[in-house]
């Protein structure tokens, strides 16, 4: 077997320190390696490193990524995160196969999510995107209305979600928008923040980020 690839235990060693930097608990951040568009050689090495936790914005692809192990994520080896924005129609699916489901952002999804709850009797984890730069281009919920939202999902979809996600804008500072996100979260009675990328995890992690979504830094640029 491979030695573990330097720039996945570097990612891993800078999470640690901004962790410990931030007054926070040893392993209050998880590291979500997002292998999207990366070739099977570059996500081999880190999952025999230990890697457990990936993260995929596209139903189609993880599954084509991932179908040949199904016995490790049936065990809880291997849990996979969806983070691209999710179709109502492709619910029954991302129900099916992902751990956590990390784009809710609309009524009509959480519907959708509520009925394959009930059909399939798994409850992937949620967590509801914001929007929290209101970019037209962007999903997620717009700040103003998120609480609603989060009291929609809660009381008419039985959904309960466990946390926030945000993508800040690629052009503006991210810390300001990494508060907004945890202010939200708090006054809603939300524990989990997903925030931070290769460019400003450790930034995320000062914030209160409890999971960061890095693709290139471990894996290298996408193809
Ligand atoms: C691609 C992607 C990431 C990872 O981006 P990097 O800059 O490669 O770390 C994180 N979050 C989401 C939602 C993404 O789509």
């Amino acid at each position: 077997m491979s030695a573990a690839p330097e720039a996945y235990l570097d990612v891993v060693a800078r999470i640690a320190r901004a962790t410990q930097a931030a007054g926070r608990a040893p392993g209050d951040v998880t590291l979500v390696a997002v292998s999207k568009q990366q070739p099977w050689d570059a996500i081999a090495p880190v999952l025999a490193a230990g890697q457990k936790v990936f993260g995929e914005n596209r139903v189609q692809e993880a599954l084509a990524r991932w179908e040949g192990k199904a016995a490790l994520l049936a065990s809880g080896g291997l849990i996979l995160h969806l983070i691209g924005p999710l179709q109502s129609n492709k619910a029954r699916e991302a129900v099916a196969h992902f751990a956590v489901i990390e784009t809710l952002d609309r009524e009509k999804l959480a519907r959708a999510l509520a009925d394959e709850v009930q059909k399939q009797g798994r409850r992937p984890r949620l967590y509801v995107q914001v929007n929290t730069g209101e970019e037209p281009q962007k999903a997620g919920i717009l700040p103003a209305d998120a609480d609603a939202f989060i009291a929609a999902a809660r009381a008419t979809y039985g959904l309960e979600p466990e946390g926030l996600m945000c993508i800040p804008p690629a052009d503006e500072p991210a810390g300001p928008h990494f508060a907004l996100l945890a202010k939200i979260a708090a006054r809603n009675g939300l524990k989990k923040l997903s925030m931070g990328m290769s460019g400003d995890f450790e930034t995320a992690i000062r914030f209160g980020a409890t999971s960061v979504r890095v693709g290139s830094a471990v894996f290298g640029a996408r193809g």
